[in-house]
């Protein structure tokens, strides 16, 4: 039995495990892949912390600008908490051997992104996730954390309100194993997933703990609220970072015109090139920024273009397109970082504590896992010392046996793969950068049509080792019922409000000026 389980090995679940592990909690992290494969290593841009070391800047700077980018309807408690210890965490990562980039004099260096009011972004070229996933699993290396790979989170187990333990699905047997814990910590990213072909993110990201979590008894909140980025690749969706724009980077339409403030919030620039992509390509413009400087700040950046898009941007422009990029609802914690579900804890993506509201600052995801993971792990040690473990049974371990052994014997008439892909489109066409009564409820009634007809839709691999079939399968699944949670809350939504943009409701409602909840099973 573990004082404290981790699901996800992204920075949020690495952070936790390292601070866990120092208030002496008996600790591991389970991940359905490799902890170095989380999302958390494809960020580009940077951490954000007022360091002032290119320009004058302030912890009070930070704090207004994540608020007016939550539309207020961010935590001013939760988000001074975290840009007041935003230098301590970009230290704390520095300490334990992260890379930064630097300035001439040596210091941190920083670049601007965008909805910011000086220049904050912490970064290492534009590999900034990548190395800091790496400093943190080096660390938890260092620390002895043990690591569960390869293993699936199916289920919570909950009694009478109190967090008993994770189900899990060993992928490379298809056994199913129930881990006991005094506390867990879900850390399993978002699922903007959901937008399939239309996202900057991977195929893991289809939000697994919250909707696990969401089943036994904790709430979400501001699932209506998916932030899409102004410049994925228009063929991959693979991102080119918003410090492309910050650096000089140009949008410009066929006619080599520039349309709008390429360094406004994100919503505003994602609905500036949607408009403009009904007249025609879209663009971003980085040529007149010369390759020496390319070469030495976006060198992962350049690659992905020539690889995925077939162009060079040294010389070309860069066809684009907004996709969906960073989910801000999620399973609602409060200032402890604890769900309605006693023990039960969520940080980075797959949770909302209220530093995003309607909208993401860019540099603050990476900011809010490491901070704030720090802090759950510190928080989710403490509680599992504060009580004594009573046994679950087995109950709930027999009926997710008895739910997996039924998925190998649902018929296969209809393939999720294509459902999967028809949900991607679906909802980014219907339920994405601009929304509308209707087409919202259409949606929902598709995603109702799968719903019922899962059982319909079984494995075409039948296998009982490393059955990735299975996994897709049951995130398929995990996909609709989040998918149903953001639509009923846009639906409820009637106004426009950060990420959340209702064409028939075109302005801010200060009836909504509040965190929506969610809880429908
Ligand atoms: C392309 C890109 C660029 C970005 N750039 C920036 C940036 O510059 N600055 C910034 O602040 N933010 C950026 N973001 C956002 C930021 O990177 C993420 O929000 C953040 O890294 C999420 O971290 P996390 O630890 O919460 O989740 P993740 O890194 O997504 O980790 C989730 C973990 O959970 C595991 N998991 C998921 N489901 C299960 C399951 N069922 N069972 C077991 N394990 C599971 C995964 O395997 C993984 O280990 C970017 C995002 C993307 C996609």
């Amino acid at each position: 039995m573990y004082d404290v389980l981790i699901i996800g090995a992204g920075g949020a679940g690495l952070s936790a495990a390292l601070s866990s592990k120092k208030e002496g909690a008996k600790v591991a992290v389970l991940c359905e892949s490799y902890p170095t494969r989380a999302q958390t290593s494809m960020a580009q841009g940077g951490i954000n912390a007022a360091l002032g070391n290119v320009e004058k800047d302030s912890i009070n700077l930070h704090i207004e600008d994540t608020l007016k980018s939550s539309g207020e309807i961010g935590s001013k408690e939760m988000i001074s908490k975290m840009c007041k210890d935003a230098p301590n965490t970009v230290k704390w990562l520095e300490s334990i051997g992260m890379p930064y980039s630097r300035t001439d004099e040596g210091k941190i260096a920083q670049r601007k992104l965008g909805g910011a009011s000086s220049i904050r972004a912490c970064y290492a070229q534009d590999f900034t996730g990548l190395k800091i996933l790496h400093t943190l699993y080096d660390q938890c290396l260092k620390e002895d954390i043990e690591f569960l790979n390869e293993k699936f989170l199916l289920e919570f187990v909950v009694q009478d309100n109190l967090i008993k333990g994770a189900i899990c699905l060993d992928i490379r047997t298809t056994e199913t194993e129930f881990i006991k814990a005094k506390s867990i910590i879900v850390a399993s990213g978002g699922f903007s997933g959901l937008y399939y072909n239309f996202t900057t993110n991977t195929n893991q990201s289809t939000g697994d703990g919250i909707a696990a979590a969401l089943r036994v008894g904790a709430k979400l909140s501001n699932m209506e609220f998916v932030q899409f980025h102004p410049t994925g690749l228009k063929k991959s969706g693979i991102l080119i970072s918003e410090s492309a724009r910050g650096a000089g980077g140009y949008l410009v339409n066929e006619k080599g015109e520039r349309f709008t403030d390429e360094l406004g919030p994100r919503d505003r620039v994602s609905r500036a090139i949607f408009s403009e992509l009904e007249n025609g390509e879209v663009f971003l413009d980085i040529r007149h920024l010369g390759e020496e400087f390319i070469d030495e700040h976006m060198p992962q950046e350049r690659k992905l273009a020539i690889t995925y898009e077939g162009i060079d941007p040294v010389d070309e422009l860069i066809p684009i397109s907004p996709v969906a990029h960073y989910s801000m609802g999620g399973i609602c914690v409060d200032e402890n970082l604890m769900s309605l579900v006693e023990g039960l804890f969520g940080v980075g993506e797959c949770s909302e504590s209220g530093v995003h509201g309607a909208n993401r600052l860019g540099g603050n995801s990476l900011l809010e896992i490491l901070s704030f993971g720090k802090l759950a792990g510190e928080n989710s040690a403490k509680f599992s010392k504060s009580y004594d473990y009573k046994d679950a049974g087995t109950k709930q371990h027999d009926s997710v046996k008895k739910f997996i052994q039924e998925i190998y014997e649902y018929e296969n008439r209809e393939n999720f793969y294509e459902n999967r892909e028809l949900l991607g489109e679906l909802f980014y066409k219907k339920a994405g950068i601009i929304k509308e009564e209707k087409a919202l409820k259409e949606t929902l009634l598709e995603v109702e049509k799968m719903q019922e007809n899962y059982t319909l839709m079984g494995l075409g691999d039948r296998s009982r080792v490393y059955n990735t079939n299975l996994v897709e399968f049951i995130k398929f699944k995990n996909t609709l019922t989040l998918g149903k949670a953001l639509l009923v809350s846009a639906i409820k939504r009637k106004e426009s409000r950060g990420a959340h943009f209702r064409s028939d409701f075109p302005n801010t409602d200060e009836n909504f000026d509040h965190r929506s909840f969610y809880d429908e099973v």
